[in-house]
């Protein structure tokens, strides 16, 4: 048996030692500048307890670009303004395709596998917005993310989200078939818009797995009470990012971390330890599907030796 209460400090700081020697290692995303010009050896570690301690290794104070973490985001907050009807629009299955593909949108009519590849992460872009202009939309996630962290000193990247939609023609090319199929209720410019900016929503480790914590916490805010999801919406968005939280490489991952789990192109992770933490990791290289190599190692590493791993063992 694991020890029942691991010392987590001294862990992830043997963790942050263990890797620094292939600090680095891995393929840094280059799609855009701003993430291109990153520097690889950047690594950053964070674990917040439901006690409220945090315990940290490496770069955690530094905010790096959260990408795709972003999307467990707004689908929660899609999920609360629209409920179940959410899953009308967007399926729940892993799609074992990269996640900006477009060949299986043809083959299931424009409606996305799943909210976490970038079909489905648009959809959910395009709920959050009805009703409101972009603008709107974008500081209503914005928001939501600071007071996830319960921190106001949150942004976006304006250099990476006008780079994203610089370089943004395949998810232009996604959006305006869905549109094509009558599943974007919004201008394709404005769903883009808002999808970018949440994309390009900078955070540290430390903030990352404070806003988190609620997924840790049955859906509750252990530090502040604020109740933020329902407990079974929390097990569900778990459950999620499980099954799809690393694109082509969800079921690795499951394989060998063994917790819920959301990544970045920009080498951060979110990884949820029901009950026990929420984590965040941060390494720039990313291993052939996209996911940061190191930051996956890290989480293997910390789920195995803490006992953490939702499978046991
Ligand atoms: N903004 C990126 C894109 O849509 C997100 C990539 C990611 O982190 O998966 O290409």
């Amino acid at each position: 048996m694991p020890p029942a209460e691991p010392d987590l400090q001294a862990l992830v700081a043997r963790i942050h030692d263990e890797l620094a020697p292939r600090f680095g290692a891995g393929k840094v995303a280059d799609y855009i500048p701003p993430l291109a010009h990153v520097d690889p050896r950047k690594f950053a570690i964070a674990v917040v307890t439901p006690e409220g301690e945090t315990f940290a290794a490496g770069d955690a104070d530094e905010p790096f670009s959260i990408q795709s973490v972003s999307k467990v985001f707004t689908l929660t907050l899609a999920l609360g303004r629209l409920g179940d009807r959410v899953w009308d629009r967007v399926g729940r299955e892993p799609s074992g395709d990269p996640f900006n593909s477009i060949v299986q949108l043809e083959h299931e009519q424009g409606r996305p596998r799943n909210p976490f590849i970038n079909a489905g992460a648009i959809t959910v872009a395009d709920m959050v917005l009805a009703g409101h202009t972009p603008r709107e939309a974008i500081g209503e996630i914005l928001r939501f993310v600071r007071f996830l962290a319960d921190d106001e000193d949150i942004a976006i990247d304006q250099a990476v989200a006008r780079a994203e939609h610089e370089t943004g023609d395949r998810n232009f090319a996604l959006a305006h078939f869905m549109h094509g199929f009558g599943r974007l209720t919004n201008p394709v410019a404005h769903v883009l818009g808002v999808y970018f900016h949440h994309c390009a929503i900078a955070m540290t480790a430390r903030q990352l797995a404070r806003a988190g914590l609620f997924l840790a916490a049955g859906g509750r805010d252990p530090l502040t009470g604020a109740r933020v999801v329902a407990p079974a919406r929390a097990r569900r968005l778990n459950a999620l990012m499980l099954t799809c939280g690393h694109y082509d490489g969800s079921g690795e991952f499951a394989f060998k971390v063994g917790l819920p789990g959301k990544s970045g192109v920009g080498g951060g992770i979110l990884a949820v330890a029901p009950g026990r933490a929420a984590i965040a990791v941060w390494s720039p290289g990313l291993n052939a599907v996209g996911n940061s190599l190191l930051g996956s190692e890290a989480l293997e590493l910390l789920a195995a030796r803490a006992g953490w791993s939702i499978f046991g063992g």
